[in-house]
């Protein structure tokens, strides 16, 4: 028997193998990578790249629920009865309304479900690959062997890979060999094939995590052929289908019903003595049926998943579903600036260079042209005027040192593309801000390729991170000698300089005569930097310093990073700008309207940060920085105690300079005003923050996998507006669930209680003369609850709910006044129900009640079957014009402002009307009418019937306008 593609792709010990024969192996190229259509062809040969077994809805399983609910039970049984006692009409209506239940059930939701799967693998993972001699980002799935992968700090890995390149690279594989410890990887070929994972130090692993550096490497196996892949049944049963808190809810209310509707057979078989008979026993079920809203939780499932679609198209992924409720409760958002509230297309504009003065940069966006003038000592805000062109060659050595610093400190990477469609245009990969200082490097004429060809070559790298904010390197040069370059936030730069560069010569900061008259001068730097930020622009300090190393010490991996970055020379500044977007205004302004209150947390100077805070209207423009309380160093806070922030009237709308762990604090204290938080984040260190937040939001585009993992939503687009939306579109989910629990269930306690009363109502030999026939009650809880009631779940947002505030977190869905509500409409409807089976009855038939007419016609019968008829075209059209009721809970749904609204809704007022004609046929087709729903054709009636809905419409009218008068 020939081996499967898994088996063979599992045999080879890429381990032991060199890079050129790995390269050989799987016919590919570390340079180039794999072509577009070479991927396509072994994607389709090797498959995706999934763990499989888990994946897909399976239509069986959602068929299975449908049919092992207890509500089909019940029918089951009651069809049984009718059966047996010959009953067919009956026996027939009750198999077609299980039929229909089971497949309207299977329906509704295998498509919710689908919806699910599908967004469950939108947000699923990307990779970075090579193909086409480009790096592209792919989904996770697309991935194939042979594909070059780039892995970078924060990344869970796609696939299986044998490493090519490594920097200070260290995986958590504790998921696969349970090894806690990260482990550091390095390029050494291995010898024995037999080698434990955790030890082939030169292969990373699928689904492990980078916790540290950066590599690249060549896919050997992906989805089931990788390590994860063989132990994946095991780890297969993760639970997917979480139910949310609502869910939860609602399911406690469907024990709860069950035991109403226990007590209700109890009831209907007590009024007629405990007596057996068939026809008691089916109106019994049919009572119990009629309590039990079973499309419920099929249609809060239904609506999420649209919920979930919807907010898909306004590009948040939904992760987890309980989310979906919570957002609806936010009251305060604390928001990322760098790419969220602004572009993130990060541009240097300005530079200062000590004992020399500012300088600006002409240019826009990635494309690395533009020119550099001298403005001198201060910084001038009217360019043109007074400007001189410098160019690197014509600058001083200073500036030459810091522009290679810019450029060498970086890992971002320009390329011009060669694809024919997009022609020579600029691509960046990186972190956006190195990006800018790659640029302006390009801009300079110092290129990092170019220094790179003329001798600098990378040794060792210590990684930026929001708790240092600063980044160094180690660089040799071929001269042999060596170079550290330190970028970062200035205050965590400044502390580790000793000297400032001048021209040529390499000045002591500290100034030990330091007075007011020759001030030290590091308050000179300290003020540029202050003129900068003010702008609104990100200042990054540059320094460097020549290194020795000590003999014998591994330079890679054994050198201490704070000894390399100290007795560091300062070179200069560099002033980054970061445009707000365009919608975050408008956005901001939205949550004032809806109350929320939004934060900034950001890495940034205090400065820099209040700047951009006033152009989104964070804060007030003349807010003063240095003594508002509305903006605060994270220094402050993080020195905080819990009762000193508690005292705080109001917590600071700006935290700059924040680190990972200021955001849990924040949280924290958010939490202890009882507010309700959602957090964006998307670095590595952030995933605490974002779990602790009640909404943990990560970015699509910039963010880690790791904090994507710990993010109950994902934006795709980055962007603070999309958040806004997500919330609107969470408050809209949660008033629908509201409005639609409320149809359903004012509907049934009207029902339950029309059952009910009617058993009061006997005929001659002391039997219950039923209001309505076992076949109409089941028909009106079929088509009459869960149409509409999709309908209300499908609203479009009323235009109020972005202006009122958000609703409590802790108060569910059943308020005092939603089951206030539910008692009155019940009790109306039930009223305006029964009152035309009486009057037709008592008033109209003078009180003929027949003889057996809940079983067959006779001529009687003609009063009762009269009167049903009334009563049932009554509680049709009541529930039917409740719809429209429900669709406000305090607002009229009468005006034609509000009708007019309707034709969004096609769900809504086809149900409405669809439900409406179907009287006809029911009331006017011989047989139909007389053999299976037990009524005449009705003539007069109709009048009591449109007194019944004029009468409840005013009502609840009446209703809802003293609630606007006395409620709050
Ligand atoms: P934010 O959350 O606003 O993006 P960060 O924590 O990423 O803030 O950045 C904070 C500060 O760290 C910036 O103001 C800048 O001075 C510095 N910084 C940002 N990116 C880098 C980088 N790649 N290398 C060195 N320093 C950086
Ligand atoms: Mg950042």
């Amino acid at each position: 028997m020939g081996k499967t593609i898994v088996e063979v792709q599992l045999e080879v010990p890429y381990h032991t193998l060199t890079i050129a024969e790995t390269e050989a192996q799987l016919s590919t190229s570390i340079a180039e990578g794999l072509s577009t259509k070479e991927a396509e062809a072994r994607l389709r040969r090797y498959g995706t790249n999934e763990l499989k077994g888990d994946g897909g809805v399976k239509w069986y399983k959602v068929l299975w629920r449908q049919i092992a609910h207890p509500l089909v039970a019940v029918l089951l049984i009651a069809n049984a009865l009718a059966f047996a006692t010959s009953q067919f009409a009956e026996g027939g209506v009750i198999s077609f309304i299980i039929i229909t239940n089971a497949v309207i059930g299977f329906y509704q939701e295998f498509s919710a479900e689908q919806t699910m799967e599908a967004l469950r693998n939108m947000s699923s993972p990307t990779s970075q690959v090579i193909r086409d001699e480009n790096r592209t980002l792919v989904p996770n799935n697309q991935v194939v062997p042979g594909d070059i992968m780039i892995i970078e700090d924060g990344d869970v890995i796609g696939a299986d890979c044998r490493l090519f390149e490594v920097f200070n690279l260290e995986t958590d594989e504790a998921l696969l060999t349970g090894e806690s410890l990260p482990v550091q990887k390095n390029l050494d070929q291995i010898k024995s094939a037999e080698q434990p994972l955790g030890d082939r130090l030169n292969m990373v692993f699928s689904s492990t995590t980078v916790v540290k550096g950066r590599a690249k490497g060549i896919v050997t196996s992906t989805g089931m052929a990788t390590q994860i892949g063989k132990i994946a049944t095991t780890l297969m049963n993760v639970n997917t289908d979480e139910q949310t808190p609502l869910q939860k809810r609602l399911n406690k209310l469907a024990y709860f019903i069950m035991v109403a509707a226990v007590v209700s057979v109890i009831i209907v078989f007590g009024v007629h003595s405990f007596r057996y008979s068939t026809e008691i026993a089916i109106y019994a079920i049919s009572v119990a049926i009629s309590m039990i809203p079973q499309g419920l939780v099929a249609i809060v499932t239904l609506t999420m998943a649209f919920g979930v679609r919807r907010m898909a198209h306004a590009k948040a992924i939904v992760r987890r579903l309980s989310s979906l409720e919570s957002l609806g409760a936010v009251t305060n958002i604390c928001s990322d600036k760098t790419g969220t509230l602004t572009e993130s297309k990060m541009v240097a504009v300005r530079m200062w260079f000590p004992g020399d003065g500012f300088y600006r940069v002409s240019g826009t966006g990635f494309i690395p042209e533009g020119e550099i003038f001298y403005q001198g000592h201060t910084m001038n805000s009217k360019p043109q005027i007074q400007e001189e062109k410098v160019t690197i060659a014509s600058g001083s050595d200073q500036l030459l040192r810091a522009l290679q610093a810019a450029a060498l400190c970086n890992m971002a990477e320009l390329r011009k593309t060669n694809h024919p469609e997009t022609h020579g245009e600029w691509t960046a990969i990186g972190d956006p801000t190195e990006i800018a200082l790659q640029v302006l490097a390009y801009k300079a004429g110092v290129p990092k390729p170019e220094l790179i060809e003329n001798g600098f070559q990378l040794i060792a790298e210590f990684p930026f991170d929001s708790s240092v904010k600063r980044m160094s390197v180690l660089y040799k040069t071929d001269s042999g000698e060596y170079f550290i370059f330190t970028k970062g936030a200035t205050e965590r730069v400044i502390g580790r300089c000793s000297h400032y560069r001048h021209g040529e010569s390499e000045i002591p900061l500290e100034n030990e005569k330091a007075d007011s008259v020759q001030p030290d001068f590091k308050s000179t730097i300290m003020d540029s930097v202050d003129a900068l930020a003010e702008q609104g622009l990100r200042v990054l300090t540059l320094s460097y310093r020549k290194f020795t190393p000590t003999p014998g010490v591994d330079l890679v991996h054994g050198l201490d990073r704070e000894e390399v970055e100290s007795d560091l020379v300062f070179l200069g500044l560099v002033g980054i700008y970061d445009p707000p977007r365009e919608e975050s205004l408008p956005a901001v302004m939205r949550c004032y309207e809806a109350g929320i209150r939004v934060h900034m947390l950001t890495g940034d100077h205090p400065s820099t940060a209040a700047a951009i805070a006033k152009e989104v209207a964070i804060i007030p423009a003349d807010t003063n920085v240095k003594t508002s309380p509305m903006v605060m160093s994270a220094d402050m806070f993080d020195s905080m105690t819990e009762e000193q922030i508690d005292a705080l009237e109001e917590l600071p709308r700006v935290v700059a300079r924040c680190s990972p762990n200021t955001k849990v604090k924040m949280i924290a204290a958010l939490h202890r005003r009882k507010l309700f938080v959602a957090m964006t984040g998307d670095g590595v260190n952030d995933s605490p923050s974002l779990k602790a937040a009640n909404v943990g939001i990560a970015m699509g585009q910039s963010g880690s996998d790791v904090a994507k993992q710990a993010a109950d939503i994902v934006l795709t687009d980055d962007n603070f507006a999309t958040i806004v939306d997500a919330i609107a579109e969470g408050r809209r989910m949660f008033y629908n669930i509201q409005k639609f629990i409320q149809h359903l269930m004012s509907g049934n306690i009207a029902a339950i209680l029309v059952l009910l009363a009617a058993l009061a109502v006997k005929d001659s030999e002391g039997d219950s003369v039923f209001p309505l026939s076992t076949v109409a009650i089941l028909f009106m809880n079929l088509c009459y609850s869960s149409p509409p009631a999709i309908g209300l779940g499908l609203e479009p947002a009323s235009a109020m709910s972005m202006k009122e505030p958000p609703r409590s977190s802790d108060q569910g869905l059943f308020t005092f006044e939603v089951i206030m509500d539910m008692v009155v409409y019940g009790v109306s409807m039930a009223i305006l129900e029964f009152a035309p089976f009486i009057i037709v009855l008592f008033v109209f038939e003078d009180g003929e009640m027949g003889y057996r007419c809940n079983t067959s016609y006779s001529p009687s019968c003609d009063g009762v079957f009269r009167a049903r008829a009334a009563g049932y075209a009554a509680g049709t059209l009541l529930i039917l014009a409740h719809a429209i009721n429900c669709r406000d809970i305090r607002e009229s749904g009468w005006t034609w402002s509000r009708l007019k609204t309707l034709h969004h809704n096609k769900a809504l007022w086809l149900s409405i009307v669809l439900g409406t004609l179907i009287l006809i046929p029911i009331f006017y087709i011989p047989g139909l009418n007389k053999n299976v729903f037990k009524h005449l054709a009705i003539t007069y009636e109709w009048g009591l019937v449109f007194a019944s809905l004029f009468i409840y419409t005013a009502f609840v009218e009446l209703y809802k306008l003293i609630k606007r008068r006395t409620m709050a």
